[in-house]
């Protein structure tokens, strides 16, 4: 798939979706779920462009990626929403069952594309794209999970959806290894490298610096470019 049918021709497809829940996932994760219309589909891991429509903000478009799988009914994207969010994180919190916000997309070469030994790298809140490709893997029930690996580093130590992601791991065959530092997170990439030299395939999601700082180690340890398909979630300080 190209980048014109991964990344512009998409952006033109603008729909409204219908809200119909919110819950908490943890102290600051709020998931937000969409009815999913009959007509919709995406890759597992791609994004959408989310835009508020209730009222008139600033910056009232945002790219979320999608959290639940295409083999799933509903379309959910979960977010962080500490103390002083932003309008459009407050836009989110007002929406209420029925109202609509719109969606461009999906968006985004961040799925996976091929049988290689597979190392999923999520930083935090860089889960979500991991929890769709996960779900969709579990739905097809197919022999790609031994082949997949998630290294999943939150240095907080809240692990969104654990639960949900160990319960796909004892129904397929992939694993998980979650991690609280960097140092350990380094240890696992020389592990998996070491295994796998350039052969493996690299999908990193998170908050930009860690994606950036996680590629420069990938890169210095000879692991090429090409290999590693990466989602940066700019707008994390
Ligand atoms: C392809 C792609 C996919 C994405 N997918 C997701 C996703 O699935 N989930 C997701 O949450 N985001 C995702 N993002 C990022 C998303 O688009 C927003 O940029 C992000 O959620 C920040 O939202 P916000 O600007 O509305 O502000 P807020 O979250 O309200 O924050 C505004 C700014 O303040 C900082 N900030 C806020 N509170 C604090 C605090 N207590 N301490 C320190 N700093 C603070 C933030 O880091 C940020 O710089 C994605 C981005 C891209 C490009």
């Amino acid at each position: 798939m190209g980048f014109l049918q991964d990344n512009l021709i998409p952006i033109f497809k603008k729909r409204e979706l219908t809200f119909k829940e919110s819950y908490k996932e943890s102290d600051n994760v709020h998931t937000f779920v969409f009815e999913k219309e009959k007509d919709i589909t995406w890759k597992a891991g791609q994004y959408g462009l989310f835009g508020i429509t209730h009222k008139k903000i600033k910056n009232a478009t945002k790219p979320f990626s999608l959290a639940s799988a295409p083999s799933e009914n509903v379309i959910k994207i979960s977010t962080i929403i500490r103390e002083k969010p932003s309008e459009f994180k407050k836009a989110l919190l007002e929406l209420q069952q029925g109202m609509k916000v719109n969606m461009s997309g999906p968006l985004g070469p961040f799925y996976l594309k091929d049988n290689s030994r597979t190392l999923l790298i999520a930083g935090g809140i860089g889960i979500t794209p991991f929890r769709s490709i996960l779900k969709q893997v579990e739905a097809e029930g197919t022999e790609v999970g031994n082949r997949i690996h998630l290294l999943y580093l939150d240095s907080q130590k809240s692990h969104l959806f654990k639960n949900e992601i160990d319960g796909i791991a004892d129904n397929t065959s992939m694993s998980i290894t979650y991690l609280d530092s960097s140092d350990e997170l380094h240890s696992e990439l020389d592990k998996f490298i070491a295994l796998n030299k350039d052969n493996g395939k690299y999908y990193v999601a998170g908050p930009k610096a860690m994606v950036g700082s996680i590629t420069t180690y990938l890169q210095n340890k000879k692991v090429s470019k090409r290999n590693i398909t990466k989602d940066s979630f700019f707008g994390y300080s």
